[in-house]
C-alpha cells in the first residue's frame, strides 16, 4: 500500500477542519484570516473569493465522501481548469492551468478523484456518529473504522462495553 501523497494529506486537513468537541463544532476555517493563511501556505492565492470557494468545496467534498451528494456538486472547483500535454526530453508532462482563485480548490478535488480511482472506498467518515472527521485507510486489511484509535476507537469500545454490562 502506498503512502499518502502530499495532496491526500492536504485533502484530509481540509475535510477534517470542522471537528466536533463535546457536541460543538469548531470550524477551523470559519475565520477568513486562518483560512487564507492555510491557503497561502499551500500555494493558494489567499484571496477572499478563494476562501469562499474553498469553504464551499470542503462542505461539498464532505457530503460526497459521506454519500450525501453527487460528485457533480464539485464542479465549481474545476471551472476553468485545464491540463495540456507538453513534450520534453522525458516524454509528456501535463501542465495544469487554473484561475488563481480555483487553483487550490481544484487540486483538492483532483486529490479526491485520485483516491476514488486508485484507492476506492478507503476515504471514509469516522465510524463514531458523534465525530465529524474522516480517515484514509492505507492498511492492508482496510478495516479501520475510527479517525483515531486513541479518541474515537476507545470511546466506542467503552460505549459497547457499557451497553453490554447494562444488558447483563
Ligand atoms: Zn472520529
Amino acid at each position: 500500500m502506498q503512502a499518502p501523497g502530499p495532496d491526500e494529506e492536504l485533502l484530509l486537513e481540509l475535510l477534517n477542519s470542522r471537528p466536533v468537541f463535546d457536541g460543538v463544532e469548531r470550524d477551523r476555517f470559519a475565520d477568513d484570516g486562518e483560512l487564507r493563511e492555510w491557503s497561502r501556505a499551500h500555494g493558494g492565492s489567499g484571496s477572499a473569493p478563494e476562501a469562499e470557494l474553498l469553504r464551499l468545496t470542503r462542505d461539498r467534498l464532505q457530503d460526497v465522501v459521506r454519500g450525501a451528494a453527487e460528485p457533480a456538486s464539485l464542479a465549481q472547483a474545476l471551472d476553468g481548469v485545464s491540463r495540456v500535454p507538453e513534450l520534453d526530453e522525458n516524454g509528456v508532462t501535463w501542465q495544469q492551468s487554473a484561475p488563481p482563485d480555483s487553483r487550490l480548490a481544484a487540486r483538492l478535488v483532483l486529490a479526491w478523484a485520485h483516491i476514488q480511482e486508485h484507492l476506492p472506498g478507503r476515504l471514509r467518515p469516522c465510524g463514531n456518529d458523534e465525530c465529524r472527521l474522516f480517515l484514509l485507510d492505507l492498511s492492508n486489511a482496510n478495516r479501520a473504522r475510527w479517525c483515531s484509535m486513541a479518541t474515537c476507537g476507545n470511546r466506542m469500545k467503552a460505549r459497547r462495553h457499557y451497553r453490554r454490562s447494562r444488558a447483563r
